[in-house]
């Protein structure tokens, strides 16, 4: 995600690890019966996740961040304009939560990003600014913050869960947003406010869907996020992780969570990038067989990235998506999930709309009943 290096915001409980999971055979909780980010899907649609509500409103604070606040909508008037989805062959997700957020967050985490500044213990105070890391988001009352920033990530969390399900059901699933990968159970930073990819993870396997996860996050910055939600859940959830080692978050205790870690130096290319992530692809999986792949597509690895510092090319980026899955599904067949992450230049949406149509060229991704209807309707 968009991280500018310095400030995080470190707020709520020390315990900074997903909470004890459930006994074999306990019944499944209110929040996972009644579950309403599952909504019912119809076999017509992508399995392809985006609303525009995830777009952020930054009443102009976006000039003050190097980041492009629509990129989510670019992407899909793209693939619209391409004809490869209409607004009802994509789906719609719900807003993640206070009581889906508490699969992983802890309530004084999400209560700290609730508080207008002046209100709280001063650490509190500001929360939403680290986390956004738009100082003056801070100067802004809660209420605004809620609407403009967070209900927007909310909307994309829920994506990510639904995404999830979507992934095991047709094989693969894109979450248009998400991919908060800084972001733990008690400790947001990095523009990352909640923690899509542990709570992905969480509610399949509360909900017993899936035992093992491997997340393989090719963002430009290290996941520290998942990383403490996971770091003593190794044997089930395996991370290997691809990133800037001279960038931020230098979060030397969350390294203990990844499994198979590789890092870069500043302004690493094509040729290096893509021999790396396909060595590290092929030996995570002869490693580690999981039931679903978590793929934290962040896009700040590109040439001129600001936050990310690596040199990769539009094209290497289309190739590394490429790679990806065809390494997920056609080499071993594992359900994969892809969400955006960082990676907020004005080019990066066309590139990513550019990716995901390439996947659909390469049969890579595919949904007839989707391509029938849209040929129909025109
Ligand atoms: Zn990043």
């Amino acid at each position: 995600m968009a991280d500018n290096g310095k400030s995080s915001a470190n707020v709520g409980s020390k315990n900074d690890k997903v909470k004890q999971e459930d006994k074999a055979g306990a019944p499944l909780e209110p929040v996972f019966k009644e579950n309403h980010l599952f909504v019912s899907v119809n076999d017509y649609q992508w399995p392809i996740v985006y609303r525009k509500e995830y777009n952020l409103g930054f009443l102009g604070l976006e000039k003050l961040h190097p980041f492009d606040s629509a990129k989510w909508g670019k992407i899909f008037n793209i693939l619209k304009g391409q004809l490869m989805v209409t607004e009802d062959t994509i789906v719609s997700p719900e807003e993640a939560l206070e009581k889906d957020l508490l699969v992983v967050h802890v309530q004084s985490y999400l209560d700290s990003l609730k508080v207008n500044i002046g209100e709280a213990v001063p650490e509190w105070s500001y929360a939403v600014a680290g986390i956004t890391e738009v100082p003056p988001v801070a100067l802004l009352p809660n209420f605004i913050v809620q609407k403009k920033v967070l209900k927007p990530l909310r909307f994309q969390t829920g994506g990510t869960i639904l995404a999830a399900k979507l992934a095991l059901e047709r094989g693969w699933s894109i979450n248009i947003g998400g991919g908060f990968h800084h972001c733990s159970s008690a400790r947001g930073g990095g523009f990352c406010a909640y923690a899509d990819i542990s709570l992905g993870i969480m509610f399949l396997r509360k909900m017993k869907l899936i035992k093992k996860a491997m997340i393989v996050d090719l963002d430009a910055h290290q996941g520290n996020g998942h990383e403490r939600d996971f770091i003593n859940m190794q044997k089930d959830v395996y991370i290997l992780d691809v990133y800037n080692r001279e960038i931020y978050p230098h979060d030397g205790y969350a390294k203990r969570g990844i499994s198979r870690k590789v890092e870069l130096e500043s302004f690493t290319g094509d040729e290096e990038y893509l021999s790396l992530v396909k060595r590290h692809l092929t030996e995570a999986i002869a490693e580690f067989q999981p039931d679903i792949v978590f793929y934290n597509a962040g896009t700040d690895c590109l040439q001129g990235d600001p936050l990310g510092r690596l040199s990769v090319s539009p094209d290497g980026i289309i190739q590394r998506d490429e790679m990806v899955f065809e390494w997920a599904r056609n080499s071993h067949s594992i359900p994969i999930i892809m969400v955006t992450s960082g990676g907020y230049q004005q080019k990066t949406g066309p590139i990513i709309a550019q990716s995901i149509l390439n996947l659909r060229d390469k049969k890579l991704v595919s949904c007839e009943a989707a391509e029938e209807y849209i040929k129909r309707s025109r």
